[in-house]
């Protein structure tokens, strides 16, 4: 056995848990439809992770066998001093891929810094490139900022940038095709997501915007030849095609058509320090009580191995019913 299996996460479904998704805050500056309520209660500030324990906890995690960090939240951009957090995280021995989720509102500002830190990764969402129908998927958004926060992110030369849509039928689904020659114009990646039941939400009925990723597909292929991508075109929950005779890779994510827990390598831990097994599941262990208790890191490592046991074999999600999961995306650190 070797030094990392010793320590490795394993849960009882002999899935190896190699990946962490860390909220640093649930505060954004966006309010996208699909996401959160228009008038959101956060967090008190000190009920959220400072940045040296969420630190700390980077690295307990990286101890039990983690080679990949995403930051998230919330907006990742909106915490104080994150490219510090960036510069400390992106420095743990044994981590190998530090990446980030953002709406990329205030990244033209931060590209530059951010990678220079050590972030590798950046996910960017853009739901429509019509600025009134950006503005009214995210209820605040500007347009312009996000795509200069875009062209900043390929200017800094981060290698691997994706854009992130959410399509709601009726709402932007008349950008589908436009948001896939911006990627092919662009040179990067698009990952289409069907649109989870976290949290309650009144501005729309999810059953009935639902788009699956056939359908996109289906729609996308009336102008392009789209190619699996690599012999396992499943990359942990996307399936990825690459559109013919170009770089782009466009990534489908179908929590509802076609369940991805089989291969799940991932926990998140929210911003307030509750450690979640599944997407799907309200099971969590709060690591911020024993974290400010004083605990070891070898305590908390117990803690977060024992909590393994209980990582669910898969989501159940449910467009039908209320949601079953109370929390928004923005504290489950999508
Ligand atoms: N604020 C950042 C952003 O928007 O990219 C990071 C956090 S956000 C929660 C992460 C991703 O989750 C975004 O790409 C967003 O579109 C997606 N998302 C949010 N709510 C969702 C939902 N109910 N179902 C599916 N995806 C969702
Ligand atoms: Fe904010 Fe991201 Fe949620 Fe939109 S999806 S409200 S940008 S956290």
């Amino acid at each position: 056995m070797t030094e990392l299996k010793a320590t490795a996460l394993i849960d009882p479904f002999q899935r190896e848990i190699r990946y962490l998704r860390m909220s640093v805050t649930d505060r954004c500056d966006f309010r996208c439809v699909y996401c959160m309520s228009e008038d959101m209660k956060f967090l008190p500030r000190s009920e959220v992770l400072s940045l040296e324990e969420i630190e700390r906890l980077a690295r307990v995690f990286v101890g039990l066998g983690v080679r990949k960090i995403r930051l998230t939240g919330g907006e990742p951009l909106v915490r104080r001093g994150l490219t510090d957090l960036v510069r400390q995280v992106a420095q743990i021995p044994g981590l190998d891929t530090l990446a980030m989720t953002s709406n990329g509102a205030r990244l033209a500002g931060q590209a530059v810094a951010l990678r220079q830190a050590g972030l590798q990764q950046i996910n960017i969402s853009l739901d429509s490139l019509d600025p009134d129908r950006f503005h009214a998927m995210t209820r605040t958004g500007e347009l312009a900022d996000v795509l200069a926060g875009i062209d900043a992110a390929i200017a800094a030369g981060f290698p691997r940038i994706r854009l992130n849509a959410v399509i709601l039928q009726g709402r932007n689904d008349q950008d589908v095709l436009a948001l896939v020659a911006f990627a092919l114009a662009k040179g990067i990646d698009l990952a289409f997501i069907e649109e989870m039941p976290l949290g309650v939400i009144d501005d729309h009925d999810r059953a009935e915007t639902l788009l699956t990723s056939d359908a996109l597909r289906a729609m996308i292929a009336t102008q392009h030849v789209l190619e699996p991508e690599g012999a396992d075109h499943r990359s942990g929950p996307a399936s990825y095609y690459r559109v013919a005779g170009s770089k782009t890779r466009l990534g489908f994510i179908s929590p509802h058509s076609h369940n991805f827990c089989g291969d799940c390598n991932r926990v998140r831990l929210t911003a307030e320090g509750r450690l979640l097994l599944c997407l799907g599941h309200e099971h969590s262990l709060d690591l911020r009580a024993p974290l400010r208790a004083g605990a070891s890191d070898a305590e908390l490592a117990d803690m977060i191995r024992l909590a393994l046991l209980r990582k669910p074999e898969r989501h159940e999600f449910d467009l039908a019913g209320e949601p079953q999961i109370v929390r928004f995306m923005n504290m489950t650190g999508g």
